[in-house]
């Protein structure tokens, strides 16, 4: 038997940068029509130095898709009655279209108690129990980043949906469950496996599209993966050599599958982009305009 091609690579730079380009042309329609930029305020509590980058970027990508990004940087020590006063505060600014939270926050502060604060209406990272309960009856109205942009790659790379089956390993109110909600709302038969699941392989295997948001450094190889699947790896994780790595063994799934995400360069980049698409997404809603 002759052995199968490589699968090809879905180039997430390429299509994030195609999504922030799409958010620009609205967002300058959109300051035209209403003499004001889409206005995304990223909050970012402590020094963390991972988080430091990720919000600078997301500042940076903003200005760049002419959306207004202002980054608020509050110290480590601040306290979680004044943090949510600084939430009331940027949900009652009618300028202000988007509210992020920079997770992980410090161990003194209720990340739940933060994100409840949240105006549902500005929660671009979809992450407030209003908008969970909107995706999961099927009514979306601000959708978590990372599936939302899992599922822009599915749809560039052509990936048929409808009747396939889907299997998604890892069930995060971030990633895991959100992205089976779109994926059953896309009309796929959906499985989501976790760190119970018996004998995860087969289960891998049963799968047209496979989705890894484990947070295992190369976990999935090649025999998780069906002949011809769609492989989307949203895993970011570094070896012990402190290079940057997914959930699924690259080199060996790409043996398999007809189409895989690489890391980095897949599902990453998307995730900034969906959160400039949310916040356009937001602002035009809040206007009560259309896009
Ligand atoms: P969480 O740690 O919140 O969830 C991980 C999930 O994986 C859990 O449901 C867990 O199961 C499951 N799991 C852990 N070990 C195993 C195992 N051995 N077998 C099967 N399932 C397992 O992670 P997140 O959802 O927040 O993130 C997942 C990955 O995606 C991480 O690498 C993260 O860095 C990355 N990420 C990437 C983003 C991007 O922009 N590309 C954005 C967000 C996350 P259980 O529930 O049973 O514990």
């Amino acid at each position: 038997m002759a052995d199968s091609p490589l699968a090809r690579i879905i180039d997430g730079k390429a299509i994030a940068k195609l999504v922030r380009e799409e958010v620009a042309v609205s967002a300058k329609r959109f300051a035209e029509q209403h003499g004001r930029s889409p206005g995304l305020e990223v909050v970012l509590v402590g020094e963390d130095p991972a988080s430091v980058v990720y919000t600078r970027n997301k500042e940076k990508a903003a200005l760049e898709a002419s959306v207004r990004g202002k980054l608020h940087r509050l110290a480590a020590d601040i306290s979680e009655a004044e943090l949510l006063a600084t939430i009331r505060r940027l949900n009652e600014d009618d300028s202000v279209d988007g509210i992020l939270v920079q997770l992980p926050l410090p161990k003194h502060i209720r990340a739940e108690a933060v994100l409840d604060a949240v105006d549902p209406a500005k929660d671009v990272d979809g992450f407030h129990p209003v908008n969970a309960g909107l995706l999961s009856s099927g009514r979306p109205h601000l959708v978590p980043c990372t599936p939302q942009g899992c599922m822009r790659l599915l749809k560039e790379a052509h990936t048929l949906l409808d009747g396939a089956r889907a299997v998604v390993v890892g069930r995060s109110n971030i990633v895991g469950k959100p992205m089976a909600a779109l994926l059953l709302a896309a009309n796929a038969t959906v499985t989501i496996a976790h760190s119970r699941t018996r004998d995860l392989a087969a289960v891998c295997r049963e799968a047209d599209v496979l989705i890894a948001a484990v947070g295992r450094a190369n976990m999935l190889t090649g025999d998780f993966v069906r002949e011809g699947a769609v492989v989307i790896d949203v895993g970011i994780n570094r070896t012990a050599d402190g290079k940057l790595c997914g959930d699924v063994d690259f080199e060996s799934a790409r043996q398999k599958a007809s189409a895989i995400t690489p890391v980095p360069g897949g599902v990453g980049p998307m995730t900034i982009a969906c959160l400039l698409e949310n916040t356009l997404t937001a602002a035009v809603r809040r206007v009560g305009a259309t896009r």
